[in-house]
């Protein structure tokens, strides 16, 4: 056949993250004992009554269509969380339940954007952006917030990417890949260029309920009523309550825009699953103490890996606030030589780690850093200790 495929789908990278774990899973499967710190996901079974509530929305019957943007009891549990947790006033009708996080995304990017519009996204980010904003006939504009910087960016730095094109600022806090949070001092700056410049901002906050050490996660768009108004808040279920599977995640943004997604969401996906969404309202509603627990195993494996990352050669990395990535510069092992060969990128460091030494990470050339890897820690202590014990004995041959 020699019809031609669409251009724009075409055009799209295939996601790394995942590349990797099937990678390691793989060797596993060939009986390979490879520690895999790929994982974008909790190792975390999801909180038992979530699991019950689920069972009995199927035993309900309540198996039929939704509405097309989630359920009234839904929509008013988010809006509480909102209420609560970010000090966000939402209605239920500017909130809109969808098939996870990255359904969000793209319908946030589908109802503000036209073809040529311009979205700033601070590098380091998540691998996804770029190819949501393309498929939308968006054009991606990368600013870069250094390690001098905790991998963030400022406003200044906003300011000067913002052309008459821009539409949108995409905002990750906490961050995946870096772990970093943005202070309340920083996301007014911020805020401050985004209403004088009048774009929007696409909060992304799926790790918000993962912040160690007594620190605050701050939603933008509570900062005041001009930054909520061009503020479309993302969040979802998959990592607070170890529900990536069941895709559920929400938005919160104007009647305006909600109404678009909502209609937009009416005719590519309809109702996101009926009984996710009643077990995500368990999960917001019910007892809180499994989101608690999780965080305090995450806090206890973020400081190990850090302390031992501290410790080795040739590698570093800041503490990372949030999250569950450790993000580690390696800009002195990439001079090194292995095997007789100069090491030069990430990503043949990975390779080297996974083939020769049996540790899976993450090069983070597709995040937007090509020097810097990222080590999930939504895996058992024991693993991290074995894993990083691996690529400790790699680095010391260097
Ligand atoms: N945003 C960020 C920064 C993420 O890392 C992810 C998932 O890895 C998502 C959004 C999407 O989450 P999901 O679609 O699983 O709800």
């Amino acid at each position: 056949m020699s019809l031609e495929l669409s251009k724009k789908a075409l055009a799209v990278k295939p996601s790394s993250t995942l590349a990797i774990t099937a990678k390691a899973k793989e060797m596993r499967a060939a009986g390979i004992n490879v520690v895999g710190f790929g994982a974008g996901e909790p190792d975390f079974d999801t909180p038992e009554n979530v699991c019950e509530a689920a069972i009995q929305a199927i035993h309900d019957g309540f198996t039929k269509y939704t509405p097309a943007s989630g359920i009234l009891e839904l929509k008013k549990a988010v809006s509480d969380k909102f209420a609560a947790f970010n000090h966000i006033h939402y209605d239920t009708d500017q909130i809109v339940i969808s098939n996870g996080g990255k359904h969000s995304l793209t319908n946030i990017c589908t109802a503000l954007l036209n073809p040529g519009d311009e979205v700033i996204i601070p590098a380091p980010y998540w691998l996804s952006y770029p190819e949501m904003v393309k498929l939308a006939d968006g054009v991606p504009v990368f600013i870069r917030g250094n390690k001098e910087q905790g991998y963030k960016v400022s406003a200044r730095q906003i300011q000067d990417a913002i052309t008459p094109k821009t539409k949108a600022l995409i905002l990750n806090t906490p961050s995946n890949p870096t772990g970093m949070i943005y202070t309340r001092e920083e996301l007014l700056d911020i805020a401050d260029t985004v209403v004088k410049n009048d774009i929007y901002v696409i909060a992304d906050e799926m790790y918000e309920y993962l912040v160690y050490g007594g620190q605050e996660h701050v939603s933008i768009a509570s900062l005041n009523e001009e930054i909520y108004r061009r503020t479309i808040t993302c969040s979802g279920l998959a990592k607070g309550y170890a529900m990536t599977g069941w895709r559920i995640g929400y938005t919160g943004s104007s009647r305006e825009i909600a109404k678009i997604m909502g209609s937009v969401q009416s005719h590519a996906t309809s109702n996101p699953n009926s009984i996710a969404q009643k077990a995500a309202v368990e999960a917001m509603t019910g007892p809180q103490h499994t989101v608690t627990a999780m965080l305090k195993e995450f806090d206890k494996r973020r400081k190990y890996m850090c302390e031992r990352i501290r410790q080795m050669p040739l590698i570093s990395a800041l503490e990372p606030k949030g999250a569950f990535y450790v993000f580690a510069d390696l800009t002195d092992a990439l001079d090194k030589t292995y095997g007789g060969e100069k090491i030069g990128t990430a990503a043949r460091f990975a390779q080297i780690l996974l083939d020769e030494f049996q540790v899976a990470v993450v090069p983070c050339a597709d995040f937007g850093f090509d020097d810097h890897i990222r080590l999930s820690y939504a895996i058992s202590l024991e693993q991290i200790q074995l894993g990083l014990d691996r690529i400790e004995s790699f680095l010391k041959k260097l």
